[in-house]
């Protein structure tokens, strides 16, 4: 994560790297501000920054060692810590270097990251992770070694809001009096549920929700959305990017469930055996979720046909993605061809459900959608 990555926040960032500049990095700084503001990111853009060789005006070069190190999240002088489960099952008490691996692949994964999602990365939805007294001991533990290659000694928190209170006499401890060189950036999202007590000791920097705008030049920058689609998101999205992200990513999958479906079904049409064998590798490759999402999506396609012969089209909202398959194919599938072809792709969910095998199961779906799309004529 660079500042590059970072949406918006210009402000915030010139700070950040104006206060470096002059000597005035506080040894522990809190980065407050709501789900999606890109308050984690910037952190690590900071410490980043700070731990660059040859930083540029704005941000880090990306090629020194530290900055390589930086890019798997593998730096010596870098620790994160964040909300785990106290245990597993009864198995022995856990602390956050257990989950490091699937912490590396969450930030990975996008700088814009929610508590909901690093639950269901560690399988722990229904639980909620705090940050125990163990790996209280491990932050006293880390700083009682000197840096390694970095001016600085980093500490990273995330979700300090989730601190276990009985934890915090040893965190207050080493935040009051730490080793020299030590920067604790702690990063949260709800200044109500922070102990004042450690409120107290961190200087506190407030990450603003995004503007709308922000979110639509970040889309269209560093996503390559289209700006239409930029705007919608961005309308809807409030300023939080990680729901932004995700509805880009929506948006994708029923793009590419349009562009699937509308092919397919041709060549259903057309019976061409050889063609449509072509298609069931391709579906047959999918994975089972992505198959039921593919056919869930054909029936919709089919109901909103059959709303659309029965006039009854402008009851439903149709993502314009779609819209336009939908008008050409209502006059395909007629009332009696799409209760059929909802009974077909209705079993065919189910069959995937059971684990059938998936060539056999398309090559047959598609063969007798093609004879019922026929059948009308
Ligand atoms: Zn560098």
């Amino acid at each position: 994560m660079y500042f590059k990555d970072v949406v918006g926040q210009e402000d915030i960032k010139k700070k950040l790297i104006s206060n470096i500049k002059n000597n005035r990095v506080s040894h522990a700084q809190l980065f407050l501000g709501p789900e999606g503001s890109g308050k984690l990111a910037i952190a690590i853009a900071y410490a980043r920054y700070l731990a660059c060789k040859n930083p540029g005006a704005e941000d880090a070069c990306g090629e020194c060692s530290s900055c390589l190190k930086y890019n798997k999240f593998a730096h010596p002088d870098l620790t994160f810590f964040y909300p785990i489960p106290s245990r597993l099952k009864g198995d022995t008490p856990l602390i956050s270097k257990d989950f490091a691996t699937q912490w590396r692949n969450f930030l990975d994964n996008s700088p814009y990251v929610s508590l909901n999602e690093w639950y269901k990365s560690i399988d722990i939805e229904n639980k909620q992770g705090i940050i125990n007294a163990r790996d209280c001991n491990e932050i006293v533990k880390v700083l009682s070694y000197k840096s390694y290659e970095s001016e600085f000694k980093v500490v990273i928190i995330w979700m300090i809001e989730r601190l276990y209170h009985a934890a915090a006499p040893k965190l207050l401890k080493i935040l009051e009096e730490p080793p020299e060189k030590t920067l604790f950036l702690l990063v949260s999202e709800n200044q109500d549920l922070i102990l004042n007590t450690i409120l107290s000791r961190a200087q506190l920097l407030k990450i603003p929700r995004l503007k709308d705008h922000e979110v639509r030049e970040g889309l269209i920058n560093q996503y390559n959305c289209d700006p239409v689609q930029a705007d919608q998101i961005a309308f809807l999205a409030d300023g939080n990017f990680h729901q932004a992200l995700i509805m880009l990513e929506s948006d994708e999958i029923l793009e590419n469930n349009t562009n699937f479906l509308r092919e397919w079904l041709r060549v259903c049409y057309k019976n061409d055996i050889k063609e449509i064998l072509s298609y069931v590798d391709n579906l047959a490759k999918m994975g089972r979720e992505r198959q039921k999402n593919l056919l869930s999506f054909a029936l919709e396609v089919f109901r909103q046909c059959n709303l659309l012969n029965y006039q009854a089209g402008n009851l439903v909202k149709v993502h314009p993605e779609s819209q336009d398959f939908i008008n050409k194919f209502s006059t395909i599938l007629l009332p009696q061809v799409a209760v059929k072809m909802t009974d077909e792709f209705s079993k065919a969910i189910y069959h995937v459900e059971r684990n059938a095998n998936p060539k056999i199961l398309f090559t047959d779906l598609s063969i007798k959608s093609g004879r019922i799309m026929k059948a009308k004529k």
